[in-house]
């Protein structure tokens, strides 16, 4: 079947698939969102685009930020970026605390809360205005400036956080966190309130389906060893103690957040982006999931 006979199918097929889960709402403004919201993007590394649903509509990235801000970093840092912070799947929620102390403060992947903190923290101590820098990083990876932070968004998750900022202190008692705690929760915070369309994301990991180099404007934003470092720590750590699940019903590298959007890619062919705001008990989009399931089960190809 052709791409936009599938996409418009499994659309189809779910659009009333509702009431599974629960729209995020331990972030206040979040839980605003019409959970009826369902929008699918496929951008090909040679140049093709399908959307279908609320395509254009921007929601709140969350988690989804923990990839941009590992791929702005992962060229700044060798690879003693990987004795701050692990590769293995976690097996915990995303904000989960109890690993973290028998660990010793290293976190087991950047992409669980603890991992993004010292992404963010890393990142703080090396670029000046660095919630400028990301936003104007992430627009160059879309190609696309309408994008911006949520302001309300992020404050509320600052005041909520509570958890983030245990991480943050539990760290620096192992001495794995530098900066202050205050600004650089305050930075992760903008960072997951940046909002998007699934049009959007789907362009902006166009670069990890391409080897790294961003098809749009030619540009390589990470070398391909970093690309496929990338895609290998979403494959196995994109979805908390989702991911091997994850793995085995969709078989791409992806990312999730509890805005209840997914984006994932097959290196070489293509970037998809759903968004669908009910959260299944992990944290992560039943919808969405289920429709990357459908996705790479009636194209025929995944990563496997
Ligand atoms: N900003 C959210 C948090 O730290 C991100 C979590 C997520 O999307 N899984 O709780």
């Amino acid at each position: 079947m052709e791409m936009e006979k599938i996409i418009k199918s499994i659309y189809e097929n779910y659009a009333g698939d509702l009431g599974r889960g629960k729209v995020a709402d331990y972030i206040p403004p979040l839980a605003k969102v019409s959970p009826d919201k369902y929008a699918i993007s496929v951008c090909t590394v040679d140049g093709k685009r399908y959307n279908i649903g609320d395509y254009t509509e921007k929601f709140s990235i969350q988690s989804i930020s923990k990839v941009f801000t590992l791929a702005m970093l992962a060229p700044m840092v060798g690879k003693e970026l990987w004795e701050s912070v692990g590769k293995e799947p976690s097996g915990s929620p995303f904000n989960s605390l109890v690993q973290l102390e028998y660990e010793k403060g290293i976190p087991r992947n950047p992409f669980i809360n603890a991992g993004a903190l010292v992404i963010t923290d890393k990142l703080v101590e090396r670029v000046p205005d660095l919630n400028d820098k990301v936003l104007e990083f992430v627009r160059g990876l879309a190609g696309d400036d309408d994008i911006f932070y949520n302001r309300e968004v992020a404050a509320s998750e600052y005041v909520t956080g509570e958890r983030n900022k245990a991480l943050a202190h539990l760290m620096k008692s192992f001495g794995n966190f530098k900066g202050k705690v205050s600004q650089v929760i305050s930075a992760y915070c903008h960072h997951c309130s940046i909002e998007m369309s699934t049009e959007q994301l789907a362009k902006a990991f166009l670069f990890l389906a391409n080897g790294g180099v961003n098809p749009l404007s030619g540009e390589a934003v990470v070398g391909t060893r970093d690309a496929k470092r990338i895609n290998a720590i979403m494959l196995t750590c994109g979805f908390y103690d989702e991911s091997g699940d994850f793995a085995y019903r969709v078989g791409m590298p992806g990312k999730s957040g509890v805005g209840g959007g997914i984006v994932a890619v097959i290196p070489g062919k293509l970037s998809i982006a759903v968004w669908s705001p009910e959260l299944n008990v992990h944290g992560n989009s039943y919808r969405g999931i289920a429709t990357l399931a459908d996705f790479t089960t009636e194209l025929g190809i995944s990563v496997f």
